[in-house]
Protein backbone atom coordinates (compact mmCIF):
# COMPACT_ATOMS: atom_id res chain seq x y z
CA UNK A 1 0.00 0.00 0.00
CA UNK A 2 1.34 3.47 -1.23
CA UNK A 3 2.04 5.50 1.61
CA UNK A 4 -1.07 8.14 2.81
CA UNK A 5 -1.36 11.57 1.22
CA UNK A 6 -3.73 14.78 2.34
CA UNK A 7 -6.37 14.90 -0.55
CA UNK A 8 -4.81 18.70 -1.02
CA UNK A 9 -1.56 17.44 -1.88
CA UNK A 10 -2.73 15.08 -3.94
CA UNK A 11 -5.08 17.27 -6.02
CA UNK A 12 -2.37 20.21 -6.04
CA UNK A 13 0.10 17.80 -8.01
CA UNK A 14 -1.91 14.84 -9.74
CA UNK A 15 -0.47 11.97 -11.17
CA UNK A 16 -2.97 10.20 -12.89
CA UNK A 17 -2.24 6.46 -12.51
CA UNK A 18 -0.08 6.55 -9.61
CA UNK A 19 -1.91 4.51 -6.84
CA UNK A 20 -2.74 7.00 -3.78
CA UNK A 21 -4.03 6.16 -0.39
CA UNK A 22 -5.69 8.83 1.94
CA UNK A 23 -7.46 8.90 5.15
CA UNK A 24 -10.31 10.55 6.12
CA UNK A 25 -13.92 10.66 6.52
CA UNK A 26 -16.87 9.62 4.32
CA UNK A 27 -18.26 12.90 3.09
CA UNK A 28 -21.24 11.36 1.32
CA UNK A 29 -22.22 8.26 -0.79
CA UNK A 30 -24.07 7.24 -3.33
CA UNK A 31 -24.48 3.57 -4.59
CA UNK A 32 -25.96 2.07 -7.97
CA UNK A 33 -26.27 -1.53 -7.97
CA UNK A 34 -22.45 -2.73 -8.43
CA UNK A 35 -20.80 0.89 -8.21
CA UNK A 36 -20.12 3.11 -4.95
CA UNK A 37 -19.17 6.65 -5.19
CA UNK A 38 -17.65 7.83 -2.09
CA UNK A 39 -16.37 11.43 -1.46
CA UNK A 40 -14.01 11.24 1.42
CA UNK A 41 -12.65 14.27 3.15
CA UNK A 42 -9.72 15.09 5.18
CA UNK A 43 -8.53 18.62 6.47
CA UNK A 44 -7.10 19.76 3.33
CA UNK A 45 -10.02 18.77 1.00
CA UNK A 46 -12.56 16.19 -0.85
CA UNK A 47 -11.99 13.47 -2.92
CA UNK A 48 -14.40 10.77 -4.99
CA UNK A 49 -13.48 7.33 -4.64
CA UNK A 50 -15.04 4.57 -7.20
CA UNK A 51 -15.68 1.40 -5.39
CA UNK A 52 -16.35 -0.71 -8.07
CA UNK A 53 -17.82 -4.71 -6.92
CA UNK A 54 -14.88 -6.82 -7.96
CA UNK A 55 -12.12 -4.51 -8.05
CA UNK A 56 -11.24 -4.76 -4.42
CA UNK A 57 -12.32 -7.54 -1.27
CA UNK A 58 -16.21 -8.51 -1.42
CA UNK A 59 -16.24 -7.29 2.40
CA UNK A 60 -14.55 -4.28 1.49
CA UNK A 61 -17.37 -3.63 -1.44
CA UNK A 62 -19.62 -3.76 1.46
CA UNK A 63 -18.08 -1.59 3.93
CA UNK A 64 -18.14 0.56 1.52
CA UNK A 65 -21.96 0.54 0.48
CA UNK A 66 -22.71 0.30 4.21
CA UNK A 67 -20.51 3.14 5.41
CA UNK A 68 -22.26 5.97 6.62
CA UNK A 69 -21.59 9.57 6.62
CA UNK A 70 -18.59 10.43 8.96
CA UNK A 71 -17.13 6.64 8.89
CA UNK A 72 -13.34 6.52 9.33
CA UNK A 73 -11.92 4.81 6.29
CA UNK A 74 -8.46 4.14 4.90
CA UNK A 75 -8.83 3.92 1.29
CA UNK A 76 -6.31 2.89 -2.00
CA UNK A 77 -6.23 3.30 -4.99
CA UNK A 78 -5.20 4.39 -8.55
CA UNK A 79 -6.34 8.75 -9.24
CA UNK A 80 -7.77 8.80 -12.48
CA UNK A 81 -8.91 12.23 -14.08
CA UNK A 82 -13.04 12.67 -13.98
CA UNK A 83 -14.34 16.13 -15.28
CA UNK A 84 -17.85 15.31 -13.05
CA UNK A 85 -16.23 14.80 -9.87
CA UNK A 86 -15.43 17.32 -7.67
CA UNK A 87 -11.80 18.75 -8.05
CA UNK A 88 -11.44 17.11 -11.34
CA UNK A 89 -9.93 13.44 -9.89
CA UNK A 90 -11.42 10.47 -8.58
CA UNK A 91 -9.34 7.07 -7.07
CA UNK A 92 -10.44 3.71 -8.33
CA UNK A 93 -10.31 2.01 -5.02
CA UNK A 94 -8.58 -1.24 -4.80
CA UNK A 95 -9.12 -1.65 -1.05
CA UNK A 96 -11.71 0.42 1.35
CA UNK A 97 -11.05 -0.16 5.08
CA UNK A 98 -13.66 0.89 7.53
CA UNK A 99 -11.61 2.21 10.71
CA UNK A 100 -14.34 3.66 12.57
CA UNK A 101 -18.42 3.11 12.12
CA UNK A 102 -20.67 5.72 12.26
CA UNK A 103 -24.20 5.44 13.38
CA UNK A 104 -26.49 8.18 11.59
CA UNK A 105 -24.67 11.52 11.39
CA UNK A 106 -27.20 13.51 13.60
CA UNK A 107 -26.69 16.52 10.92
CA UNK A 108 -28.26 16.07 7.34
CA UNK A 109 -28.45 18.91 4.93
CA UNK A 110 -31.45 21.06 6.29
CA UNK A 111 -30.88 21.72 9.62
CA UNK A 112 -31.75 24.29 12.66
CA UNK A 113 -29.44 27.04 13.97
CA UNK A 114 -30.35 25.32 17.55
CA UNK A 115 -29.55 21.67 16.39
CA UNK A 116 -26.10 22.57 14.93
CA UNK A 117 -25.22 24.51 18.42
CA UNK A 118 -26.26 21.15 20.35
CA UNK A 119 -24.22 19.28 18.16
CA UNK A 120 -21.48 21.92 17.88
CA UNK A 121 -18.79 19.09 18.42
CA UNK A 122 -19.80 17.23 15.44
CA UNK A 123 -20.90 20.27 13.47
CA UNK A 124 -17.01 21.55 13.41
CA UNK A 125 -16.27 19.21 10.60
CA UNK A 126 -17.96 20.84 8.56
CA UNK A 127 -16.03 22.34 5.62
CA UNK A 128 -17.04 26.00 6.75
CA UNK A 129 -16.27 25.85 10.46
CA UNK A 130 -12.83 24.27 9.27
CA UNK A 131 -12.50 27.05 6.63
CA UNK A 132 -13.11 29.99 9.37
CA UNK A 133 -10.22 27.82 12.10
CA UNK A 134 -7.91 27.89 9.41
CA UNK A 135 -8.24 31.54 8.83
CA UNK A 136 -8.25 32.10 12.76
CA UNK A 137 -5.24 30.39 13.21
CA UNK A 138 -3.66 32.40 9.95
CA UNK A 139 -4.92 35.54 11.91
CA UNK A 140 -3.05 34.50 14.92
CA UNK A 141 -0.11 33.60 13.10
CA UNK A 142 0.32 37.27 10.98
CA UNK A 143 -0.66 38.81 14.26
CA UNK A 144 2.46 37.59 16.43
CA UNK A 145 4.86 37.41 13.59
CA UNK A 146 4.33 41.57 13.18
CA UNK A 147 4.53 41.88 17.01
CA UNK A 148 7.89 39.87 16.91
CA UNK A 149 9.45 41.56 13.90
CA UNK A 150 8.48 45.41 16.03
CA UNK A 151 9.80 44.30 19.16
CA UNK A 152 6.72 43.39 21.42
CA UNK A 153 7.15 40.91 24.04
CA UNK A 154 4.55 38.42 24.63
CA UNK A 155 3.95 38.12 28.52
CA UNK A 156 1.07 36.00 30.15
CA UNK A 157 -1.19 38.28 32.78
CA UNK A 158 -3.37 36.45 35.48
CA UNK A 159 -7.00 35.36 34.69
CA UNK A 160 -8.47 35.18 38.07
CA UNK A 161 -8.02 39.15 39.23
CA UNK A 162 -9.48 41.18 42.07
CA UNK A 163 -9.98 44.37 39.43
CA UNK A 164 -12.85 45.31 37.11
CA UNK A 165 -11.07 46.70 34.27
CA UNK A 166 -14.14 47.75 31.85
CA UNK A 167 -16.71 48.13 34.62
CA UNK A 168 -18.36 46.08 36.76
CA UNK A 169 -21.57 44.99 35.76
CA UNK A 170 -20.28 42.44 32.58
CA UNK A 171 -17.98 40.50 35.48
CA UNK A 172 -17.93 36.73 36.01
CA UNK A 173 -17.84 37.01 39.91
CA UNK A 174 -16.15 33.55 41.83
CA UNK A 175 -15.61 32.27 45.06
CA UNK A 176 -12.00 32.74 45.36
CA UNK A 177 -11.63 30.68 48.87
CA UNK A 178 -13.35 33.05 51.59
CA UNK A 179 -12.94 35.90 49.22
CA UNK A 180 -14.39 37.32 45.66
CA UNK A 181 -12.81 37.48 42.21
CA UNK A 182 -13.54 37.76 38.72
CA UNK A 183 -12.77 36.11 36.11
CA UNK A 184 -10.56 38.81 34.31
CA UNK A 185 -12.22 40.98 31.26
CA UNK A 186 -9.09 42.51 29.99
CA UNK A 187 -5.22 42.33 30.99
CA UNK A 188 -4.93 45.90 30.52
CA UNK A 189 -3.93 47.00 34.03
CA UNK A 190 -1.22 43.98 34.23
CA UNK A 191 0.37 45.18 30.80
CA UNK A 192 0.59 48.62 32.34
CA UNK A 193 2.43 47.54 35.26
CA UNK A 194 5.30 45.25 32.26
CA UNK A 195 5.98 47.89 30.34
CA UNK A 196 7.81 49.61 32.69
CA UNK A 197 10.81 46.04 32.45
CA UNK A 198 10.00 45.32 29.21
CA UNK A 199 8.81 48.56 27.27
CA UNK A 200 6.47 46.82 24.60
CA UNK A 201 4.50 43.93 25.59
CA UNK A 202 1.12 42.20 24.45
CA UNK A 203 -0.63 39.07 25.48
CA UNK A 204 -3.32 36.83 24.02
CA UNK A 205 -5.93 35.26 26.68
CA UNK A 206 -9.64 34.63 26.78
CA UNK A 207 -11.32 37.70 28.17
CA UNK A 208 -15.09 36.55 30.06
CA UNK A 209 -17.71 39.12 29.48
CA UNK A 210 -21.22 38.49 31.21
CA UNK A 211 -22.69 40.33 28.74
CA UNK A 212 -26.45 39.73 28.81
CA UNK A 213 -27.24 41.23 25.64
CA UNK A 214 -27.64 38.76 22.57
CA UNK A 215 -26.12 40.38 19.83
CA UNK A 216 -24.13 38.95 16.73
CA UNK A 217 -21.27 40.35 17.81
CA UNK A 218 -20.51 39.91 21.71
CA UNK A 219 -19.08 35.99 23.20
CA UNK A 220 -19.12 35.75 27.16
CA UNK A 221 -15.71 34.15 26.29
CA UNK A 222 -13.57 35.64 23.51
CA UNK A 223 -9.78 35.66 22.76
CA UNK A 224 -8.56 38.97 23.18
CA UNK A 225 -5.38 40.08 22.23
CA UNK A 226 -3.69 43.00 23.76
CA UNK A 227 -0.88 45.23 23.58
CA UNK A 228 0.50 47.97 25.67
CA UNK A 229 3.64 50.40 25.08
CA UNK A 230 5.97 53.12 26.89
CA UNK A 231 6.75 55.79 25.21
CA UNK A 232 3.79 56.44 23.03
CA UNK A 233 0.43 58.69 22.51
CA UNK A 234 -2.13 57.35 21.08
CA UNK A 235 -1.17 58.94 17.29
CA UNK A 236 1.66 56.30 17.59
CA UNK A 237 -0.33 53.75 19.45
CA UNK A 238 -2.83 53.91 16.10
CA UNK A 239 -0.26 52.88 13.86
CA UNK A 240 0.66 50.13 15.51
CA UNK A 241 -2.86 49.06 15.17
CA UNK A 242 -3.12 49.97 11.68
CA UNK A 243 0.15 47.57 10.98
CA UNK A 244 -1.24 45.02 12.71
CA UNK A 245 -4.03 44.47 11.72
CA UNK A 246 -3.01 44.62 8.25
CA UNK A 247 -0.55 42.42 8.72
CA UNK A 248 -2.83 39.68 9.93
CA UNK A 249 -5.32 40.69 6.94
CA UNK A 250 -2.06 39.58 5.12
CA UNK A 251 -1.12 36.59 6.79
CA UNK A 252 -4.64 35.24 5.72
CA UNK A 253 -4.35 36.55 2.03
CA UNK A 254 -1.04 34.56 1.73
CA UNK A 255 -2.61 30.83 3.14
CA UNK A 256 -6.25 30.65 2.92
CA UNK A 257 -7.52 32.18 -0.34
CA UNK A 258 -9.08 28.73 -0.94
CA UNK A 259 -11.12 29.18 2.61
CA UNK A 260 -12.13 33.15 2.12
CA UNK A 261 -13.84 31.77 -1.23
CA UNK A 262 -15.91 28.74 0.36
CA UNK A 263 -17.15 30.96 2.70
CA UNK A 264 -18.29 33.37 0.21
CA UNK A 265 -15.30 36.44 0.81
CA UNK A 266 -13.30 37.55 -1.95
CA UNK A 267 -10.18 37.80 -1.64
CA UNK A 268 -10.00 40.94 -3.30
CA UNK A 269 -11.64 43.18 -0.74
CA UNK A 270 -9.22 42.22 1.77
CA UNK A 271 -6.41 43.34 -0.61
CA UNK A 272 -7.63 47.11 0.04
CA UNK A 273 -6.87 46.99 3.26
CA UNK A 274 -3.51 48.94 3.55
CA UNK A 275 -2.44 52.15 6.17
CA UNK A 276 -3.30 54.25 6.82
CA UNK A 277 -7.07 53.78 7.82
CA UNK A 278 -9.09 57.14 7.76
CA UNK A 279 -9.58 58.62 11.19
CA UNK A 280 -12.52 60.43 11.96
CA UNK A 281 -13.14 62.56 15.23
CA UNK A 282 -16.55 61.35 17.27
CA UNK A 283 -17.77 64.29 17.10
CA UNK A 284 -17.73 64.15 13.08
CA UNK A 285 -18.90 61.09 13.51
CA UNK A 286 -22.23 62.09 15.32
CA UNK A 287 -22.52 64.88 12.77
CA UNK A 288 -22.55 62.37 9.99
CA UNK A 289 -24.83 60.30 11.46
CA UNK A 290 -27.49 62.73 12.65
CA UNK A 291 -27.12 63.55 8.44
CA UNK A 292 -27.80 59.86 8.21
CA UNK A 293 -31.15 60.64 10.04
CA UNK A 294 -30.15 58.74 13.37
CA UNK A 295 -31.15 60.83 16.95
CA UNK A 296 -27.84 61.18 18.35
CA UNK A 297 -25.81 63.79 20.35
CA UNK A 298 -22.62 64.49 21.56
CA UNK A 299 -22.45 62.24 24.06
CA UNK A 300 -24.51 58.87 22.77
CA UNK A 301 -22.14 56.08 22.49
CA UNK A 302 -21.92 54.38 19.49
CA UNK A 303 -23.83 50.86 19.67
CA UNK A 304 -23.80 48.24 16.76
CA UNK A 305 -26.54 50.38 14.95
CA UNK A 306 -24.39 53.09 14.63
CA UNK A 307 -21.58 51.57 14.06
CA UNK A 308 -22.86 49.35 11.09
CA UNK A 309 -24.60 53.03 9.73
CA UNK A 310 -21.39 54.86 9.95
CA UNK A 311 -18.86 51.84 8.14
CA UNK A 312 -21.48 50.28 5.68
CA UNK A 313 -20.33 51.78 2.84
CA UNK A 314 -16.19 51.03 3.99
CA UNK A 315 -13.81 48.75 2.26
CA UNK A 316 -10.77 49.37 4.79
CA UNK A 317 -11.24 50.12 8.53
CA UNK A 318 -12.02 53.05 10.08
CA UNK A 319 -10.58 55.36 13.42
CA UNK A 320 -13.16 57.23 15.60
CA UNK A 321 -10.96 59.00 17.71
CA UNK A 322 -11.53 61.47 20.81
CA UNK A 323 -14.75 60.27 21.89
CA UNK A 324 -16.65 62.19 25.35
CA UNK A 325 -14.95 62.03 28.61
CA UNK A 326 -18.20 60.42 30.16
CA UNK A 327 -18.08 57.43 28.23
CA UNK A 328 -15.01 56.15 28.33
CA UNK A 329 -12.94 54.30 31.00
CA UNK A 330 -11.60 56.37 33.64
CA UNK A 331 -7.86 55.14 32.78
CA UNK A 332 -8.29 57.30 29.67
CA UNK A 333 -6.35 60.26 28.79
CA UNK A 334 -7.82 63.53 29.04
CA UNK A 335 -7.04 65.10 25.88
CA UNK A 336 -5.75 68.68 26.33
CA UNK A 337 -7.27 70.20 23.11
CA UNK A 338 -10.36 68.77 23.35
CA UNK A 339 -10.99 68.61 27.35
CA UNK A 340 -14.15 67.38 27.33
CA UNK A 341 -12.68 64.29 25.13
CA UNK A 342 -10.42 61.69 25.55
CA UNK A 343 -7.32 60.65 23.41
CA UNK A 344 -8.77 57.14 22.59
CA UNK A 345 -9.92 55.45 19.43
CA UNK A 346 -11.82 52.64 18.68
CA UNK A 347 -11.22 50.57 15.16
CA UNK A 348 -13.98 49.83 13.02
CA UNK A 349 -14.48 47.21 10.46
CA UNK A 350 -15.83 48.26 7.25
CA UNK A 351 -18.94 47.00 5.73
CA UNK A 352 -20.86 47.32 8.62
CA UNK A 353 -19.05 44.92 11.30
CA UNK A 354 -18.17 47.56 13.36
CA UNK A 355 -15.93 47.72 16.48
CA UNK A 356 -12.45 45.31 16.97
CA UNK A 357 -10.39 47.45 18.41
CA UNK A 358 -10.83 49.63 21.30
CA UNK A 359 -7.56 51.36 22.46
CA UNK A 360 -6.24 54.99 24.03
CA UNK A 361 -3.54 56.52 25.40
CA UNK A 362 -3.63 56.12 29.06
CA UNK A 363 -3.53 58.60 32.01
CA UNK A 364 -0.59 59.08 34.03
CA UNK A 365 -1.41 61.90 36.00
CA UNK A 366 -2.32 60.41 39.55
CA UNK A 367 -4.31 63.06 41.07
CA UNK A 368 -6.63 62.82 37.76
CA UNK A 369 -6.43 59.25 38.00
CA UNK A 370 -7.84 59.69 41.94
CA UNK A 371 -10.28 61.68 40.82
CA UNK A 372 -12.01 60.12 38.11
CA UNK A 373 -11.99 56.70 40.30
CA UNK A 374 -13.83 58.98 43.00
CA UNK A 375 -16.34 60.71 40.61
CA UNK A 376 -17.30 57.03 39.44
CA UNK A 377 -17.35 55.87 43.06
CA UNK A 378 -15.23 52.91 42.08
CA UNK A 379 -13.55 51.81 45.63
CA UNK A 380 -9.90 52.41 45.53
CA UNK A 381 -8.80 49.47 47.67
CA UNK A 382 -8.02 46.99 44.69
CA UNK A 383 -6.51 49.98 42.35
CA UNK A 384 -3.88 51.05 45.02
CA UNK A 385 -1.60 48.83 43.10
CA UNK A 386 -2.53 50.74 39.97
CA UNK A 387 -1.64 53.77 41.05
CA UNK A 388 1.68 52.66 42.37
CA UNK A 389 2.42 52.47 38.07
CA UNK A 390 1.84 56.64 38.22
CA UNK A 391 4.42 56.69 41.80
CA UNK A 392 7.31 55.46 40.54
CA UNK A 393 8.76 56.66 37.39
CA UNK A 394 5.52 57.15 35.41
CA UNK A 395 5.84 57.45 31.48
CA UNK A 396 3.39 58.29 28.52
CA UNK A 397 2.49 54.85 27.30
CA UNK A 398 -0.66 53.91 25.25
CA UNK A 399 -2.50 50.07 24.42
CA UNK A 400 -5.56 48.45 23.45
CA UNK A 401 -7.16 45.33 23.37
CA UNK A 402 -8.46 43.57 20.06
CA UNK A 403 -11.39 41.38 19.60
CA UNK A 404 -9.90 38.37 17.76
CA UNK A 405 -13.08 36.46 17.12
CA UNK A 406 -14.33 39.93 16.03
CA UNK A 407 -11.49 40.10 13.51
CA UNK A 408 -12.00 36.83 12.09
CA UNK A 409 -15.79 37.23 11.66
CA UNK A 410 -15.09 40.48 9.34
CA UNK A 411 -12.68 38.79 7.80
CA UNK A 412 -14.78 35.58 6.93
CA UNK A 413 -17.75 37.85 6.41
CA UNK A 414 -19.47 35.55 9.46
CA UNK A 415 -23.12 36.76 9.79
CA UNK A 416 -22.63 35.71 13.66
CA UNK A 417 -19.33 35.83 16.16
CA UNK A 418 -20.12 32.76 17.78
CA UNK A 419 -18.92 31.04 14.33
CA UNK A 420 -15.67 32.52 14.96
CA UNK A 421 -15.08 30.22 17.42
CA UNK A 422 -15.27 26.45 17.73
CA UNK A 423 -17.08 26.11 20.93
CA UNK A 424 -19.53 29.46 21.25
CA UNK A 425 -20.35 30.68 24.83
CA UNK A 426 -22.76 33.55 25.00
CA UNK A 427 -25.88 34.13 27.42
CA UNK A 428 -28.22 31.20 25.94
CA UNK A 429 -25.31 28.46 25.54
CA UNK A 430 -21.75 27.04 27.73
CA UNK A 431 -22.68 23.33 25.94
CA UNK A 432 -20.96 21.75 24.82
P1 LIG B 1 -18.54 46.72 22.61
O1 LIG B 1 -18.92 48.16 22.70
O2 LIG B 1 -18.67 46.17 21.23
O3 LIG B 1 -19.19 45.86 23.66
P2 LIG B 1 -16.29 47.25 24.23
O4 LIG B 1 -16.20 48.72 24.12
O5 LIG B 1 -16.93 46.64 25.41
O6 LIG B 1 -16.99 46.66 22.90
P3 LIG B 1 -13.50 46.94 24.83
O7 LIG B 1 -13.79 46.88 26.26
O8 LIG B 1 -12.81 48.11 24.29
O9 LIG B 1 -14.83 46.65 24.00
O10 LIG B 1 -12.70 45.60 24.43
C1 LIG B 1 -11.68 45.57 23.45
C2 LIG B 1 -12.07 44.72 22.26
O11 LIG B 1 -12.49 43.43 22.67
C3 LIG B 1 -13.25 45.26 21.46
O12 LIG B 1 -12.84 46.22 20.54
C4 LIG B 1 -13.76 44.02 20.78
O13 LIG B 1 -12.99 43.75 19.63
C5 LIG B 1 -13.49 42.93 21.78
N1 LIG B 1 -14.68 42.58 22.56
C6 LIG B 1 -15.22 43.26 23.58
N2 LIG B 1 -16.27 42.64 24.11
C7 LIG B 1 -16.41 41.50 23.39
C8 LIG B 1 -17.31 40.39 23.46
N3 LIG B 1 -18.25 40.32 24.38
N4 LIG B 1 -17.15 39.38 22.57
C9 LIG B 1 -16.19 39.43 21.65
N5 LIG B 1 -15.30 40.43 21.54
C10 LIG B 1 -15.40 41.45 22.40
MG1 LIG C 1 -18.76 45.84 25.67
Amino acid sequence: MSPPRKIGRILASPAVGQEETVQGWVYRTRSSGAIVYAVVRDSTGIIQVTVKKGNLPEEEFEAAKAAPVESSVIVTGKLFEDKRAPGGFEIKASGFKLVGGAMPFPITEYQSEELLLDNRHLWIRSREQAAVMKVKASVLEGARAWLKANDFIEVTPPILTQNACEGGVTLFKLKYFDREAYLSQSAQMYLEALIFSLDRVYSLTPSFRAEKSRTTRHLTEYWHLELEEAWTDNAGNMEVQENLVTAMVEQVLQDRQEELRLLGRDPADLREVRPPFKRVRYSQAIEALRAQGLDLSFGSDLGAVEERAFTANEKVPVFVTNFPKEIKAFYMKEDPEEPSTVKCADMLAPEGYGEIIGGSERETDLDKLVERLQALEIPMEAYQWYLDLRRFGSVPHSGFGLGIERVVRWVCRLEHIRDAVPFPRTVARCYP
